[in-house]
């Protein structure tokens, strides 16, 4: 009888690719993990119990088919494990990076519910393709025929790439408009180098170009080019812009110097470290932690992104403000960590009430605690009067949340509806708006969400311009 490769939970010990040191991870910004050597990364994978009903794949947003890539890497067969992983995921080393696999996949894993310690899906996706890009499996997309509609799609960050590539497997001609300079949108000057390095993004960027996607940077819509002039232009627009509008602070003191925006700060980060660009904020000072006391206001993956930042950038303190506790925080359980080990002091049950100084000095603190449940039955947090203090501060970097721009007025299309908080209304399923042909997916609809659901809103979304595509031909062939 041929050898159970699978099932191994029992006698095997659930292991994560080796972690690099905190004081030596400090001192830059590449990742942190390292890449599992192919011996482990079938170990790990034959821990998996390949359950009837794979709860894993049910909590994963794109339904990956992760019993069966398990399998195939558990028993060497790794290109078709590639095949089968890029089936449904059109960046599966990306999200294998920073998917919250402990809020998703890992999280729902029998095994981990039996106390085994789950599967380690994520680092196992990531070796998956990783591999692959190392062989030369990944192929830039050669469509069966070309078609002769054309797709415009506005933002060319994860949703409006997965859309790309999607269209493109359909012979659909695409072009992407991105008011940055390079291609990735958040992934590239949003995410931190030490979650998700930079030449990972640029070699996908690359595989599009390559599969005759035509980017358009640096152009701003709504300000170089107007969406009606897109509109005349192809046949569907896609709207995956995001949202970059930051929630503010108010307070005594509020608009003193020294206090910045979390996507400012990381975007001269990423810029500076990662790319080697000149950002002049950040050779001034003041987008640049070095030397200084940081406080950073939030509880959020941006939060700790942040305070993980200023920690590589010689910052002499970090400390994170906070107004709920650890276990009701937003952030990622592991990056808390994370942050922990590389030195981050975490001020639970705390919020800002002011600021002192023009430059700012210090953060009034007020202290917190946790009162009834509100209408989501979350806790609301409560000051404790007169519990004030100073913590001294000399940069308030705030990682509040983010906000969708006004796009209806900035674009001057009142027709495109939006919800009561500004995201764009369209469809979950499909990305259809009030608006024939134009389409929404991604952070512009769900508000601040995750790489994998813009993703998979990118591939949906596709599924539904190919349908109303073919039913346009089938009604003009008539
Ligand atoms: C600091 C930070 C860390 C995060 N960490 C994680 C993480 O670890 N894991 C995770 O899953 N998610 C994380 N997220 C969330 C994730 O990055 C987003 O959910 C995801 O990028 C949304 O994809 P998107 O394509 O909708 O938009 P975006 O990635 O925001 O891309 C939108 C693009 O549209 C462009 N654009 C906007 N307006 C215009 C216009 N008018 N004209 C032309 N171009 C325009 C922008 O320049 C941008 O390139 C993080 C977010 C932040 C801010
Ligand atoms: S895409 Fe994310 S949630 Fe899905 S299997 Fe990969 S890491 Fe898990």
């Amino acid at each position: 009888m041929a050898k159970q490769p699978m099932l191994k939970f029992i006698s095997v010990d659930r292991d994560m690719p080796q972690k690099r040191d905190a004081d030596t991870r400090n001192q830059d910004f590449d990742e942190i993990y390292a890449e599992f050597a192919a011996a482990k990364a079938e170990e790990q994978s034959s821990r998996c119990s390949q359950c009837g009903v794979p709860y894993c794949q049910n909590h994963c947003p794109l339904h990956n088919n992760i019993p069966d890539w398990l399998h195939l890497t558990a028993t060497g067969r790794l290109e078709e494990a590639y095949q089968v992983s890029q089936a449904t995921n059109t960046f599966p080393e990306i999200c294998g990076r920073i998917c919250p696999q402990d809020r998703l996949c890992e999280g729902n894993c029998v095994i981990e519910q039996s106390g085994h310690g789950t599967v380690t899906i994520g680092s196992v996706e990531k070796y998956i393709t990783d591999t692959a890009w190392e062989k030369g499996w990944v192929k830039p997309v050669k469509p069966a025929h070309e078609r002769t509609e054309s797709v415009g799609i506005i933002g060319a960050g994860p949703g409006g790439l997965a859309a790309a590539d999607m269209l493109r497997r359909a012979g659909v001609q695409v072009t992407v408009y991105d008011r940055y300079d390079r291609a990735g949108g958040l992934l590239t000057y949003g995410i931190p180098g030490f979650k998700l390095e930079k030449d990972i993004v640029m070699r996908r960027n690359k595989q599009l170009e390559d599969s005759g996607v035509t980017f358009v940077m640096n152009c701003e819509i709504g300000k170089d080019v107007s969406f009606a002039e897109l509109q005349a232009k192809h046949d569907a627009l896609i709207v995956a812009t995001g949202v970059y509008k930051s929630r503010d602070l108010g307070g005594p003191g509020a608009g003193a110097k020294g206090i910045v925006k979390a996507i400012d700060y990381l975007t001269a980060s990423n810029r500076a470290a990662n790319f080697g660009d000149t950002v002049a904020e950040f050779e001034s000072g003041e987008l640049n932690a070095s030397g200084k006391k940081v406080v950073v206001i939030g509880g959020g993956d941006t939060a700790m992104d942040c305070v993980r930042t200023a920690v590589r950038q010689g910052a002499t303190s970090v400390k994170c403000l906070y107004r709920r506790d650890r276990a009701n925080m937003p952030g990622s359980q592991r990056e808390t960590q994370n942050a922990e080990e590389e030195g981050v002091q975490f001020e639970w049950l705390t919020a800002p009430k002011g600021f002192k100084g023009d430059a700012v000095e210090a953060v009034i603190v007020e202290k917190m605690r946790l009162g009834a449940p509100d209408a989501s039955g979350r806790q609301s947090p409560e000051v404790i009067e007169g519990s004030d203090y100073d913590e001294p501060a000399d940069l308030v970097i705030k990682a509040l949340g983010f906000s969708p721009e006004d796009l209806p007025t900035l674009w001057d299309q009142p027709e495109l509806e939006v919800t009561r908080w500004g995201t764009i209304k369209s469809e979950f399923t499909t990305g259809r708006t009030a608006m024939p042909g134009v389409y929404a997916i991604g952070d512009i609809v769900r508000g601040a969400s995750l790489v994998v659901w813009a993703i998979r809103d990118g591939r949906d979304c596709v599924e539904a311009i190919l349908q109303d595509m073919n039913a346009k031909a089938a009604v003009a062939a008539e």
